[in-house]
Formats: C-alpha cells, sequence, structure tokens
C-alpha cells in the first residue's frame, strides 16, 4: 500500500505542529512509518489521504462504538448545527444528556460537563482535594488519566509508548503530592494510607485499564474499602470504558460505586465533550452551588451534547452484543495466529476492551506490560496496516472494536492476522547481543 500522499501531508504538518501530530501516539513513532491522514470514515472503516481502505479497530481510541458516521449521530449533528453552535448559556441539551449517564451509572447524582477526559480528571482530582481538605492523590503505573500535571508520573498511553517515566515541565512541585503505585497491588495501597495518615484526598483509578494494554482490575472493591476506611474519595476514571465496556460502563460490569467518575469518548459521540461527576454531596461543592472552582467557555456545547446523546440512545442492548461478540471474536483470532506461529502471548480482555502482550506470563501491571516483548509490535502492526487492517500505533494500547464490523471485515482480518503473526514471531529483539 502506498501511502505517498499522507507522506506529503505529514511533512507539511511537520513545519507547523510539533512531530505533526495534535497527539503524540498519532506520529506512529514506537511503530515507524507514515502516519495515515484519513479523510472519511463509514461505519467499520476509514479511508486515507491515498484512497486506501482500512478496517478500524481503533474506532478514534473509544468514541465510535456505533461505527462510523453514523446516520442517527450525523442528522443529530446537523440538527444541533442548524440551530446554532454554541451559545454560552445553560441549554435543555445538557440536562437530558446528564440525565442520560446518572441513568446508566447508578452512584453518579450529579455531572458537570467539561471539554476532555483530560479536564475532566483534572477537576475530578480538585474536587476531591476540596471536599476532603487534603493535598495528596494516589494514581496506579501505567493507568493514564490525560495530560494533567499531577496525573502524568509514569502514566500509560503516549507516556509510556515514548517510554517517559514522566515530563519536563511538569515541576517536582506540582507531582509531589502524587504517590504511585503499581496497579492491582492493595497491600501497596494500604502501606500509602498509613504511611501518610489523614493526607491522601484520593485514590484515581483506571476502573479497567486500558492505557497499558487491557488489564482488569482485580479488586476494585477492596480498593474502595481501603479508601473509605481512611476517609479519602474513590475516583473511578471511565473516559475509555465508560459507556463501551456495557451501558453503564464498568459500573454496569462490576457494580462497585465510586465516588467521584470521569467520563469521555463514548459520551460525546466522537465531539469534544466529557464529565465528571458522582454524589450530590461532593458535587455541591463545586462553583457556583459550592467553593470549588471549575469553569469552562465550550462546556456543555449543544453540538457536542447532541452527538453524546445521539450516540448513547442508538446504543442498544444489540450494539452492547455486538461489541462483547466482536471483541471476543479478535482476541481468539490473535491467539489462533500467534500460537500457529509460535509466538509467546498473552490475549487479554478487560470487557470488550481487548490486548495482545507478546509474553507468556498474565499482565497485572505496568511493570509486567513492560516486560513484554514490545518489539515484536511493530512488524505485527504493518503486517496488518499493510493488508488493510487499523491497528492501534502501541504495544501498550488496547484495542477498540465498533458494533459496526461485518462478517467481511472478519475475513479480512483473519486472513490479514496469519502474516502479521509471522512477522511478528522473526522480530529481532534489537537489544539482544549481536
Ligand atoms: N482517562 C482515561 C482512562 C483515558 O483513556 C484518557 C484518554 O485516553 C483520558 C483520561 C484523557 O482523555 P482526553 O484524551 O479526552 O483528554
Amino acid at each position: 500500500m502506498t501511502a505517498t500522499r499522507s507522506q506529503a501531508l505529514f511533512e507539511r504538518a511537520a513545519e507547523v505542529i510539533p512531530g505533526g501530530v495534535n497527539s503524540p501516539v498519532r506520529a506512529f513513532h514506537s511503530v515507524g512509518g507514515t502516519p495515515r491522514f484519513m479523510v472519511r470514515g463509514e461505519g467499520s472503516h476509514l479511508w486515507d489521504a491515498d484512497g486506501e481502505r482500512y478496517v478500524d479497530l481503533v474506532s478514534s481510541w473509544g468514541p465510535m462504538i456505533l461505527g462510523h458516521a453514523h446516520p442517527d449521530v450525523v442528522r443529530a449533528v446537523r440538527d444541533a448545527a442548524g440551530h446554532g453552535l454554541s451559545f454560552g448559556t445553560p441549554t435543555e441539551g445538557e440536562i437530558d444528556l446528564a440525565e442520560e449517564i446518572i441513568g446508566r451509572v447508578a452512584p453518579v447524582e450529579q455531572v458537570r460537563l467539561v471539554n476532555s477526559g483530560t479536564e475532566a480528571t483534572m477537576s475530578a482530582i480538585r474536587l476531591a482535594r476540596g471536599f476532603t481538605g487534603r493535598r495528596k492523590i494516589v494514581k496506579f503505573a501505567g493507568c493514564y488519566h490525560g495530560h494533567v500535571d499531577a496525573l502524568l508520573a509514569q502514566a500509560g498511553s503516549g507516556v509510556a509508548t515514548l517510554g517517559l517515566p514522566t515530563s519536563p515541565g511538569v515541576t517536582g512541585a506540582q507531582a509531589a503530592d502524587t504517590i504511585v503505585l503499581p496497579y492491582n497491588d492493595l497491600d501497596a495501597v494500604r502501606v500509602a494510607f498509613e504511611e501518610n495518615p489523614g493526607e491522601i484526598a484520593c485514590v484515581i483509578t483506571e476502573a479497567a485499564a486500558g492505557n497499558m494494554g487491557a488489564i482488569a482490575p482485580r479488586d476494585n472493591a477492596g480498593l474502595r474499602a481501603l479508601c473509605h476506611e481512611h476517609g479519602a474519595l474513590l475516583v473511578m476514571d471511565e473516559v475509555m470504558t465508560g459507556f463501551r465496556v456495557s451501558r453503564s460502563g464498568w459500573f454496569g460490569l462490576e457494580g462497585v460505586a465510586g465516588d467521584l467518575y470521569t467520563f469521555g469518548k463514548v459520551m460525546s459521540g466522537g465531539l469534544p465533550a466529557a464529565a465528571f461527576g458522582g454524589r450530590a454531596e461532593i458535587m455541591a461543592r463545586l462553583a457556583p452551588a459550592g467553593p470549588v472552582y471549575q469553569a469552562g467557555t465550550l462546556s456543555g456545547n449543544p453540538v457536542a451534547v447532541a452527538a453524546g446523546l445521539a450516540t448513547l440512545r442508538a446504543a442498544t442492548d444489540d450494539v452492547y452484543r455486538a461489541l462483547d461478540a466482536n471483541a471476543s471474536r479478535l482476541g481468539a483470532l490473535f491467539g489462533a495466529a500467534l500460537t500457529d506461529a509460535g509466538v509467546p502471548h498473552r490475549v487479554q480482555f478487560a470487557g470488550n476492551l481487548v490486548s495482545v502482550f507478546f509474553t507468556a506470563d498474565e499482565v497485572v501491571d505496568y511493570a509486567g506490560a513492560q516486560a513484554a516483548q514490545t518489539w515484536r509490535f511493530p512488524p505485527f502492526f504493518h503486517a496488518l496496516l499493510e493488508r488493510g487492517v487499523y491497528p492501534p500505533p502501541s504495544a501498550f494500547e488496547a484495542w477498540f472494536v465498533n458494533a459496526a464490523l461485518t462478517e467481511e471485515d472478519f475475513a479480512l482480518i483473519a486472513d490479514a492476522l496469519p502474516h502479521a503473526a509471522r512477522a511478528a514471531a522473526e522480530a529481532k529483539n534489537p537489544e539482544a547481543a549481536q
């Protein structure tokens, strides 16, 4: 497949946009090659600037559960846009979206709409600190909660992809109150609470981890109990899992209530909107009801709200059944191809998030994800890309299926995977002795 036009666009972009992209993982740094500049999406497919078609297994990093350009969502966006793009006033659609979220996730009694997942987690942390009057927060290595200064320490997603321990520009002071612990290690959480009595405002966790690959939580109920024993809040980050892994997100699968929640991706149907919410008693501390300040010129934007509402309303039980079925089908195809090629691997699921780790061992935390043979990923990735499958361009990301994937798509994936598995088998560890 040629990428002539994408290459020319990438070179042009690099002149005016740092690294040629507006979010790092898009640049293909860890897999090499030319990022594809997309021009169109419909259903399960994307088309790039060179006219190549791809079966999309990234789904815009999560939001597009219905597939691209779903007619209901496009109609809702057109209608909303026709009435005006932004008013800077309250609108009825914001109430509808808030009610839709609250109706699905029982522990959420009130929500505030924001513009990105980053803003949601940043605001939730501020609110947790304001509510408890405490400074410190706990996060888990390999979890990504957006590019909030205090949450960038040992983060997953692009930070993991680029191999950064943290980011220059985040001062010691900004990170000093962040305690980073291994995911799925309750003993470490217990010790942190004992060593910092009365100081920890909240623990923020990915309800199920997706930013270091898919890793299911072992004991969110135990985590919640520890938080409450020590007077801290549990912030469930469901930006990735929310309204994707079930109609009520990870909460719908597990039933463990957090005190605060963060949402994004699916709830805005592909436009920029996100939310945080939780118990009314906590949310009431937010301005103007309370003193914790938080605001946004475009928050609750009517077009983004319309896209989110239309997406959630179109996400029927059949859609969730299709997402689950598509994820398990993809996982089974990974397993079969890699087993045939003799590649050590582990296919892991967290609900319908799926990922492949090139290791024989179960991966339960970031150290395990980093210990996998990630150097097998670039040839695996490119063998798929060349055959018209669009995988996440990083070994540390989950794969996001959508409900629009067809039989024909799965046939194409099934044909491509043995080539990818052989490419992974033939990959050489660049750090092995020559
Ligand atoms: N939290 C989680 C769990 C995420 O996966 C992400 C983004 O991938 C974020 C927060 C940040 O969201 P955004 O990219 O919209 O700022």
